[in-house]
């Protein structure tokens, strides 16, 4: 855990309506949002939580979102900055599989891939409302099956290479690697809690909170499969902040995002 180190891999943006990023609030209008993954350098082993999206399904399924993304914020490229290979990846931990966050999963066919128990399931049945965000089967040859996407997989994606092990409750990653269970959002959302020798802990609320005022003002995004346990999430994910005196990042948030670490930079 000593020489733990934290890198946030830019995926670009995309593009929401005010009204969807604070649900029932706003104000209205386009907000354009970052989209990144985490990759946690540990002693115990190379962890990424999360793969972004995917230009090409996002321009095909949600152009409205208006995705920008160069080269280096693919995942590969975002890796590449590193001198790291997808290869190199030990565990890739999914948080939950909106598009957002999993449309890069198809680069790790060697990686462990572990994500809550209820997300694969649930990707492949999803609810009506559901359906958008769960979009991007390339992360799963059953769920693509179950859905009949099998257009999506990327060659060489076979249901050996693309199996989940599910967890549930609060779990340690590795030591000082805590994913928080905190539904809503999702059926199976997790949130990360990284502890370091020499900082404060760091606290990604990933996506219980887009941003900083979305966690002030207890207000969650307009995608949810349970809207009071995204609330009950929010205030775990407060309380553990307060309790652990650990550092808030936020999933979808500009304006802070461009204070954040990105590129080779690391917390640590
Ligand atoms: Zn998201």
């Amino acid at each position: 855990m000593s020489d733990t180190k934290v890198y946030l891999l830019d995926g670009g943006s995309l593009v929401l309506d005010g009204f969807h990023v604070f649900w029932n609030k706003g104000p209205g209008g386009e907000v354009r949002f970052p989209v990144y993954s985490i990759l946690i350098e540990h002693a115990e082993g190379r962890f990424l939580i999360d793969t972004g999206y995917d230009y090409d399904h996002v321009m095909k399924v949600l152009p409205f979102e208006k995705p920008m993304q160069t080269k280096e914020q693919t995942i590969p490229g975002a890796l590449g900055l590193l001198g790291l290979e997808p290869k190199d990846i030990d565990v890739v931990f999914n948080s939950h599989f909106h598009f957002d966050h999993c449309g890069g999963n198809k680069y790790f066919p060697d990686a462990k891939k572990m994500c809550h128990k209820l997300e694969v399931p649930q990707a492949a049945k999803p609810q009506p409302f559901e359906i958008l965000g769960y979009s991007d089967l390339s992360f799963s040859a059953e769920v693509a099956e179950a859905r009949g996407a099998t257009d999506q997989l990327l060659a060489g994606t076979t249901a050996k290479n693309s199996t989940f092990e599910g967890v549930e409750g609060d779990v340690e990653l590795a030591k000082g690697v805590k994913l928080l269970f905190t539904p809503g959002h999702s059926i199976g959302h997790y949130s990360l809690m990284v502890e370091f020798a020499n900082r404060r802990p760091i606290l990604f609320t990933i996506d219980v909170a887009y941003t900083q005022k979305s966690l002030e003002t207890l207000c969650q995004a307009s995608f949810h499969i349970d809207p009071v346990a995204g609330v009950e999430s929010m205030q775990k994910i407060k309380k553990l902040a307060q309790d652990h005196d650990a550092e808030l990042i936020y999933s979808h948030d500009m304006e802070n995002f461009k204070t954040y670490k990105t590129g080779t930079q690391y917390y640590g």
